[in-house]
């Protein structure tokens, strides 16, 4: 019999990604091929974004691009899963009505039997957690949660090749910072089981994968509560992780909240050796008036004391942030708050956001989205360019460091993304002077990207690299033989 063909597209964060490897792994199981051409597929399926409307318009101009093909051929399904799905709902249906299927990303152990009705019956299927659903409780049982299963189903085999993998520690957020609708879309905080967690890295570990990057929106906020007295909280499961799986080469995390970032999860940090020092720790504005707004419930100086806190604990501790310019109200005096935060703070690397209003949030309710968009446009050059400086200056001064270089594959050119949970921003990535066969690309564990020259067989190898020349996005250097 003939396996039914399956293309999935995935938009946005690194929850997607684990979201989209996971619902993969159910269709295989399922008897699903897997193909990496749309036209040859007889299921489509578009994993969303909706963070920032740019990102929702990617996936609406796939769907009009499928128009004429399901017209012709009706027998296809097409389906639309993640966040977009579960934020437009039945408008969705209503403005593509060849949509077969829309699935939030809280219902997606649910997709493979969609799939297999809408084959059968034609008709639409859906499946969204909706307003009323969207509070779970936040001390729900992980192991009772069908989502869990849908974790704990990730198959793995050393045949896969892989190097990199993520493992979810939390789900959904309990922040509702007002311009977001991670909140809405995926639900609320809920913590996986410690030994859960652990089993699946350790499984991975098996496998040969030798970077693993653990997942939640305010990471270490994680505490599991046993139910017996005993909770289990973030930097405790950093050190298990650290303890039970020992062949695991590089452990790391995303996002951090930088409130209550407590000094025993940088302490866990200092001393396990194996734990990559790199805190991405989004500082969203530098304006306390603008924080308040945003409801993110720090005061900028509490954000740089977090900062100094963490390079006390670690000097070579590599810092990310996220940043939001052209918020509602904000003022070229404010927006200058932010420029001498990055200054003060001079991350390794930043993902800067133009201000995107999003339906169902307190911003877009509340506050007119009055900075207007040229203005927004230049304070995003500015503050990338205040940011690029510092990179070249901190780049700069790894020439003539030697550096442990997790292997990627070979060099070429393309965009960077990164950021917890939905932050993607294109920076570009530049080309050395005189590209050749054989550039490969890594990363070190402070995330710096390297380039240098080497066999395409080193993929998934951990070296040593030596920099001898820095750009303001990337690390060059030779080979240590
Ligand atoms: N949980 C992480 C945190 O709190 O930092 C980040 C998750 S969020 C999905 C990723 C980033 O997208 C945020 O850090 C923020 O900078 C950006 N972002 C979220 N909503 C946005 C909006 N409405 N407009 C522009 N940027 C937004
Ligand atoms: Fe939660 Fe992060 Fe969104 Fe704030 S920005 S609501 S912490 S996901």
């Amino acid at each position: 019999m003939m396996r039914a063909k399956l293309y999935l597209e995935t938009f946005g964060c690194q929850m997607n990604v684990l979201d989209s490897e996971l619902v993969l792994g159910q269709f295989c199981a399922c008897g699903y091929e897997p193909v990496g051409e749309r036209d040859q597929a007889d299921v489509i399926l578009y994993n969303t974004c909706s963070v920032r409307e740019h990102a929702e318009q990617k996936v609406w101009s796939r769907l009009g691009e499928l128009r004429e093909r399901k017209t012709a051929d009706p027998g296809l399904v097409i389906g639309v899963i993640g966040c977009l799905a579960e934020r437009d709902g039945a408008n969705l249906f209503r403005r593509y009505p060849y949509v077969d299927i829309l699935c939030g990303p809280s219902e997606l152990d649910k997709l493979p039997g969609m799939v297999r009705n809408a084959t059968v019956t034609s008709g639409r299927q859906s499946a969204l957690m909706g307003r009323s659903g969207s509070r779970r409780s936040s001390t729900l049982d992980a192991a009772e949660d069908k989502l869990e299963m849908l974790d704990l189903s990730r198959s793995v085999s050393p045949s896969d090749e892989r190097t990199q993998a993520y493992v979810r520690i939390t789900r959904g957020c309990n922040k509702f910072c007002t311009y977001c609708v991670v909140p809405y879309t995926r639900g609320a905080e809920v913590h996986r089981p410690p030994q859960n967690v652990i089993d699946e890295v350790r499984k991975l570990a098996d496998a040969g994968v030798t970077e693993v990057t653990l997942l939640g929106q305010t990471i270490n906020h994680y505490a599991y509560d046993h139910g017996d007295g005993r909770v289990t909280t973030f930097a405790g499961l950093l050190y298990q992780i650290h303890e039970a799986v020992p062949h695991l080469a590089r452990l790391r995390f995303v996002t951090s909240f930088p409130r209550d970032f407590t000094n025993d999860a940088l302490a866990a940090m200092r001393d396990c050796p194996r734990i990559c020092r790199y805190l991405h720790a989004p500082a969203q504005h530098g304006s306390d008036r603008v924080l308040r707004l945003m409801n993110r419930g720090y005061a900028a100086g509490q954000y740089v004391e977090f900062i100094d806190r963490a390079r006390e604990y670690m000097p070579d501790v590599c810092i990310a942030s996220d940043f939001i310019v052209g918020f509602p109200t904000e003022t070229d005096e404010e927006y200058a708050q932010t420029a001498d935060l990055l200054r003060r703070c001079r991350f390794k690397n930043s993902f800067i956001f133009k201000y995107s209003p999003r339906p169902g949030t307190v911003a877009m309710d509340r506050f007119a989205d009055d900075v207007p968009e040229s203005v927004k446009r230049s304070r995003n050059n500015d503050l990338l360019g205040v940011q690029q400086e510092i990179c070249g200056e901190e780049n700069r001064k790894m020439i003539g460091k030697k550096v442990e270089v997790l292997v990627e594959g070979q060099s070429k050119l393309v965009s960077r993304k990164g950021g917890g949970g939905g932050a993607t921003v294109e920076l570009g990535w530049e080309k050395p002077a005189a590209a050749t066969q054989g550039q490969l690309v890594g990363r070190t564990r402070g995330d710096q990207v390297v380039v240098f020259d080497g066999p395409a067989s080193l993929k998934g190898k951990l070296i040593d690299v030596a920099i001898v020349d820095a750009k303001s996005l990337t690390l060059f250097g030779h080979r240590e033989e």
